[in-house]
């Protein structure tokens, strides 16, 4: 399979090449040449399979060209560690939990992925790779995760100050080792275009060998179709004969973009609900057919504030740039935070179902769909986050007390390591050749 550039200016890529530069040389993003399609068999045999057999035939099917099959299956293995359950709260209404690795966030899915991919390719490479990435709070913590003790990488994460939660930030300060934190005077906008920044920066990549880490990289995107897949088998597994409608809290679009492109490999898909906050640039594209980022602004589902998310040049070349054609697939709208606190306090009492702020977001997206459709359908709202990891939203919305499992308590206690940097490029080019 090659990888082609959304931009057109830079030659497709092969894997190895894509997953390592994170972004071609032409400012665009890498996409699949073309999104092979899962034959009738497969989805015959879809309730029978565990998760592990089913990311393993896709994996087979989209990385099967480039890597060994018994790599492939070590990979798989490393980064779907930890389950992700498909919870039923009624006939109707389902939430895949995809918050049960290692940093309690769904990232943790593609992070792992991409880090038993990148130390593969690092290693044959035999040369040290510095891996940049801005973070909205999630990605941090899942990438320190993943790349912690890899061998021949370094990873720099970029976060803005003050806007990701103290779990969040603890998670990414106090790992060390190969991980460094990097606290920016900005937002998670300014973050991104330092990195991009540096990866145009010719002068700089002659002097190091970088790669981004971010839902920009395909390698996180792909192994994101997995749970698609799995959604759908544990619902027929359950004998549910309707195609479900998927809801998608939804931020940088990384998640999205994973499940249109699991449609287009044949998942029965009926619709997908993009649901974003506040930072409403993709909702109001879907209606206006423009597309205007703006300034992020800040909410409580703070891993969702984008303002101008990388990925929707992705979803524009899946769908020929037709908003027509993406409208029959896809609803958006944007939620502000006192919505998602209702949908928080009505999940808990009409389900007993304790959600997270970005989950909520999700359910947020199903209501209004359902009030489209009169209440028709089968839904599952994908689970990003657990609601520990946002605890004191949650417990102030639903007056309640949450535990934090042991592994989150403990980070608390860790001291925190960071660099305090301007949003300015130079100080960051300035840093990593220092380092
Ligand atoms: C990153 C994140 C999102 C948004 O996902 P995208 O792929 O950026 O759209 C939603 N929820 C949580 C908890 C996240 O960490």
């Amino acid at each position: 399979m090659k990888y082609y550039s959304t931009a057109y200016r830079s030659d497709p890529a092969d894997l190895r090449t894509a997953v390592l530069r994170g972004m071609p040389p032409d400012g665009g993003l890498y996409m699949p040449e073309h999104i092979p399609q899962m034959p009738p068999r497969f989805f015959g045999n879809l309730p029978l399979l565990s998760y592990r057999e089913i990311a393993t035939s896709l994996a087979h099917t989209l990385l099967g060209d480039d890597l060994p099959s018994g790599e492939l299956i070590s990979m798989i293995d490393k980064a779907l560690n930890f389950d992700t359950p498909l919870v039923r709260l009624n006939d109707q209404l389902y939430v895949l939990e995809l918050f049960h690795g290692p940093t309690f966030a769904f990232k943790d899915v593609g992070a792992r992925f991409m880090a038993a991919l990148m130390e593969y390719y690092s290693g044959r490479s035999g040369r040290e790779l510095t891996i940049l990435t801005a973070t909205s709070g999630d990605t941090g913590s899942a990438v320190a995760n993943a790349f912690h003790g890899a061998g021949n990488v370094k990873v720099i994460l970029l976060y803005p100050r003050g806007k990701i939660s103290h779990l969040q930030e603890q998670q990414i300060c106090t790992r060390g080792a190969n991980i460094s934190a990097l606290e920016i005077e900005g937002t998670f906008d300014d973050c991104q275009a330092m990195v991009k920044k540096a990866f145009r920066d010719g002068d700089l990549r002659k002097r190091m060998h970088l790669s981004s880490a971010n839902s920009i990289n395909i390698s996180r995107l792909l192994p994101q179709t997995f749970y698609y897949f799995h959604a759908y088998s544990r619902l027929k597994a359950l004998g549910v004969s309707e195609d479900p409608v998927i809801a998608v809290p939804s931020g940088n679009l990384g998640n999205l973009t994973a499940g249109l492109i699991a449609k287009r490999m044949g998942l029965p898909v009926r619709h997908f609900i993009a649901a974003c906050n506040r930072n409403d640039a993709f909702p109001r594209y879907l209606k206006t057919g423009r597309y205007n980022p703006r300034k992020t602004v800040h909410t409580i589902s703070n891993a969702m504030d984008v303002g101008d998310p990388g990925n929707f040049v992705r979803i524009l070349e899946l769908y020929g740039h037709s908003r027509e054609f993406l409208l029959r697939d896809l609803s958006g709208w944007s939620f502000s935070d006192q919505e998602a606190r209702e949908a928080l306090r009505r999940t808990y009492a009409g389900h007993h179902y304790i959600a997270d702020p970005h989950g909520a977001v999700g359910f947020c997206g199903i209501e209004r769909y359902r009030r489209q459709t009169e209440g028709q359908g089968v839904y599952v709202a994908l689970e990003t986050a657990h609601p520990a990891k946002f605890r004191d939203t949650v417990e102030a919305t639903l007056d309640i007390h949450i535990d934090l499992p042991p592994s989150l308590e403990s980070v608390l206690h860790k001291e925190k390591r960071s660099v305090k940097m301007p949003a300015e490029y130079p100080a960051l080019k300035q840093y990593l050749l220092e380092k």
